[in-house]
């Protein structure tokens, strides 16, 4: 099966070709032929199935050839580093047109996007958050809107900007396509999709919160203030060529890069304490290899696309299971195989049965050999990297992610009153 049976124009099929894609995945398989017919859309798919391009190529292909000086196409997507992502996948595959992307997002100048807006780019990828911040200050029209789309709809109600993504749907023209991304289903987005979608189909690959086939999952119990030792052990007599570690909170990951790489490791950091340049270079350092290890927070956990990741290291397990798949959805992208290792105190066996409740899967148990399971922890550092209590189940994730994504130095936008967000899913 190839990309031609769609009917796209021969400039995106080239594009398509020099970019790598060969063959649709299976959501672009279903996705396209209804998307380009005009088809309102929610596509349920997990992470790393190609939704981009899904949704990419329909957007094109309406929009091809010419640019006409209005924007008609807007994406909504609640992470920076997301509509960096999209942003340059749409280049990509624009590269044979004459359209424009440009994408408007927090942390950076604003000029630049303001001029976006003000020219009419052909499409728009955004975050709500200074999205709406600009369209308050007159900012940008989008009556010439044709095209919506919705991504990670599910995250977005997670970190508190429904109330903003609302308010951007309501300048939308009412007669548009409209396509929505989410991997989960809570109510509000259900609801939600009442109120902005016309008759939709519904996609769905794979069952629901399935974690990615081709990751060897494992779970490593171990007292809390050990943790560190032993990811040191496994960092050191694994063999992992490039490691995406999860720790629960911004401390943790700060305190956690920073032992790691006093001992000779090559890690860096991503979460929302840090400066939008310092966010993208360690991620590109990340990338290229310069850096074999990421510490981050969930920041990182959601359609972040680095390719070869061998293994993903929950230092702390996740407290809401969804986001156990997302993380683990890092590894094993497009067909590759990768391993998730999970360390687990005393005090998360709950979080890991709810993670095997949603899953279905009984992830197998390892011990370390050779690894002194009873010993004091090393060093202070390591003592402080690795304690912290767990937060209880009743102390809302979400309220969690709300801090990190509105924090100061991330986006001065703490405390405006926004509604309680719902983290349960
Ligand atoms: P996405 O879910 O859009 O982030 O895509 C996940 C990964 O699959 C990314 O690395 C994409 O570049 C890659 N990908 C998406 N579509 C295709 C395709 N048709 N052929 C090969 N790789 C693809």
């Amino acid at each position: 099966m190839s990309f031609q049976q769609f009917g796209l124009h021969a400039d995106l099929l080239k594009a398509l070709q020099q970019y790598g894609y060969h063959q649709p995945t299976p959501i672009q398989q279903e996705a396209l032929p209804l998307a380009l017919s005009g088809r309102d859309l929610i596509g349920c798919a997990q992470t790393g199935t190609g939704k981009t391009a899904a949704f990419a190529l329909p957007i094109l292909n309406k929009l091809h050839p010419k640019s006409s000086g209005k924007t008609r196409a807007l994406i909504l997507t609640p992470t920076r580093e997301l509509a960096a992502q999209i942003t340059e996948v749409i280049h990509a595959l624009a590269k044979h047109t004459k359209l424009y992307a440009a994408s408007i997002f927090g942390g950076v100048g604003m000029p630049p996007q303001e001029r976006a807006l003000r020219l009419g780019t052909d499409i728009i990828i955004a975050t709500p958050g200074r999205l709406i911040d600009l369209l308050n200050r007159g900012i940008g029209t989008f009556h010439g809107v044709e095209i919506f789309v919705l991504d990670e709809a599910d995250r977005m109600l997670d970190m508190g900007f429904l109330p903003e993504v609302k308010r951007i749907i309501a300048r939308l023209p009412k007669e548009r396509q409209t396509m929505m991304f989410s991997a989960t289903m809570p109510k509000e987005i259900l609801g939600l999709t009442h109120q902005i979608l016309r008759d939709p189909v519904t996609v769905q690959i794979g069952r629901q919160a399935a974690p990615v086939e081709g990751v060897k999952q494992s779970a490593f119990p171990v007292p809390q203030r050990l943790k560190i030792d032993l990811l040191v052990e496994l960092l050191r007599k694994q063999e992992m060529k490039s490691v995406l570690i999860f720790a629960r909170t911004k401390i943790r990951t700060e305190r956690l890069a920073r032992h790691l790489a006093k001992n000779g490791f090559e890690a860096t950091r991503l979460h929302g304490d840090r400066t939008q340049g310092q966010r993208m270079a360690a991620l590109e350092g990340f990338r290229n290899r310069e850096y074999r290890i990421l510490v981050a927070t969930d920041i990182a956990a959601r359609g972040i696309d680095v390719e070869g990741i061998s293994h993903v290291v929950n230092f702390d397990v996740p407290m809401a299971p969804e986001d156990y798949v997302h993380r683990i959805g890092r590894t094993a992208r497009a067909q590759a195989l990768g391993e998730a290792l999970t360390l687990v105190s005393p005090e998360e066996e709950n979080f890991l049965y709810a993670i095997q409740r949603l899953t279905k899967i009984e992830i197998p148990r390892q011990q370390m050999a050779g690894f002194d399971y009873r010993k004091p922890a090393e060093t202070r550092e390591a003592r402080e990297a690795s304690h912290e209590r767990p937060r209880r189940a009743s102390q809302s994730r979400g309220f969690a992610k709300r801090r990190e994504s509105f924090s100061p130095a991330n986006g001065k936008r703490k405390g405006r009153g926004r509604p309680k967000p719902q983290w349960q899913h």
